[in-house]
């Protein structure tokens, strides 16, 4: 059998622990076994941890890097999605373009291959962002899947412009609708609308929700009841749910059943959950991030994400989804190996299963989108921040690290 490329002796992310070789040709895996005869380029993982691509499943490439040129924050002032908005009608394509293709290197280069990306439409940037992105999808073919989710940061219901503008990148080829209610006059009403939308484009939902400090109001009821009704099920995911991390645990069980019944997803995004929350305090402070895990045990589907890099809702980012993932778990509180490892399959399988890619993970017959990691388990990735090492996209080499050297007098 001949190969482009062989992988020899990687363990699998969620395998046995037993290292296999990795058969790679025209891009696809066509072989998983030890032992197999050398052909094409051959890389010895030597026993490390080999996974798919990572899958970042909620960011925003538009308004990234923009740290630079927002007016500072005002001691707590929850002022973030103002200052993003005092900034959105300078936006030009060239400049979604390269600060987006900035932050998309940095994913590509911690080992990301699959993407969704929301994109704003705002009346204050109009198309300018879904227009970058889309170039943007296009050029970068070679390193990643990148779709793109439209929505109005700022308001929907009260704004008519931007629900013409989410009709047009819909028609355009935006492939998710999206939305952030929380910043809507009419939380059930922008709800209502989206899956409206989304029936109209037969898209899927990725909704900013249950935003807050208290576990009250949760418009994720509503989100499953819609769910239910048009039959959505497996389609739709809520990002944030900072709400969920003020429940106790049995009213959580019972919330991720009701998730887990109507298939609705959630995406956890410790970083801007952990920046925001809770600012109205000033000790004491609600951290607001979601246990994930805890809501994996209900059978909900979930995953960790990015969300934002270098901007007011985050000023932090170095696109590594690894480095989220260990973040999460030191702030819920969850560093057993099961736990880690369940957090890995929240950057990969658990993100594969919300962007519904069938054709996800390392099999015979799957696309070769892979990563080499400098750790022997998944969950050693998660707790040491382990380097990628290598990275695969259809079989094609996309980065490279070297691992740090000692100099030794
Ligand atoms: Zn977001």
């Amino acid at each position: 059998m001949a190969f482009d490329l062989l992988i020899q002796r990687a363990r699998l992310a969620g395998g046995d622990g037993v290292p296999v070789d990795i058969g790679v040709a025209g891009g696809l895996i066509v072989a998983l076994a030890p032992g197999l005869p050398a052909s094409g380029e051959v890389i010895d993982a030597d026993g490390r941890v080999v996974s798919p691509g990572l899958i970042e499943t909620h960011i925003h490439l538009d308004k990234s890097r923009i740290v630079d040129r927002c007016a500072p924050a005002s001691g707590r002032a929850r002022d973030h999605m103002k200052r993003v908005a005092a900034v959105k009608p300078g936006f030009t394509v060239e400049d979604v373009y390269a600060r987006a293709r900035a932050t998309l290197e940095g994913c590509l280069l911690h080992g990301t291959t699959h993407m969704r990306t929301h994109v704003e439409v705002d009346p204050n940037v109009g198309l300018v962002g879904f227009e970058a992105l889309r170039e943007l999808a296009r050029d970068y073919r070679w390193g990643i899947d990148l779709e793109l989710c439209v929505f109005a940061q700022e308001g929907l219901t009260d704004t008519p412009e931007a629900d013409r503008n989410m009709v047009a990148a819909l028609r355009d080829g935006a492939t998710v609708v999206g939305g952030a209610p929380g910043y809507d006059p009419d939380r059930p009403g922008q709800i209502r609308r989206i899956f409206e939308l989304a029936r109209e484009f037969d898209v899927d939902v990725d909704i900013h929700l249950d935003v807050g400090p208290t576990a009250e109001e949760l418009d994720v009821l509503l989100v499953c009841e819609l769910a239910d009704a048009m039959g959505w099920g497996g389609r739709v995911t809520v990002g944030h749910g900072t709400k969920y991390s003020c429940l106790p645990p049995d009213e959580l069980a019972r919330l991720g059943r009701r998730l887990a019944d109507s298939g609705v997803a959630v995406t956890v995004l410790p970083a801007t959950d952990l920046f925001i929350t809770g600012r109205h305090l000033d000790h004491d402070v609600v951290r607001g991030v979601a246990d994930a895990n805890a809501l994996r045990a209900c059978g909900v589907r979930c995953s960790l994400s990015t969300n934002n890099v270098l901007n007011p809702f985050t000023p932090f980012g170095d696109c590594s989804l690894v480095r989220v993932a260990n973040l999460y778990a030191h702030t819920v509180q969850r560093g057993n190996d099961d736990e880690l490892a369940e957090c890995f399959e929240m950057l990969t399988r658990q993100s594969a299963a919300i962007l519904r890619r069938e054709d996800y993970g390392i099999a015979v017959g799957h696309p070769a989108d892979l990563v080499l990691w400098d750790a022997r388990t998944s969950a050693e990735v998660v707790a040491t921040n382990a380097i990628a090492l290598a990275g695969f996209k259809r079989g094609r080499r996309t980065f490279t690290r070297e691992r740090a050297v000692l100099h030794r007098p």
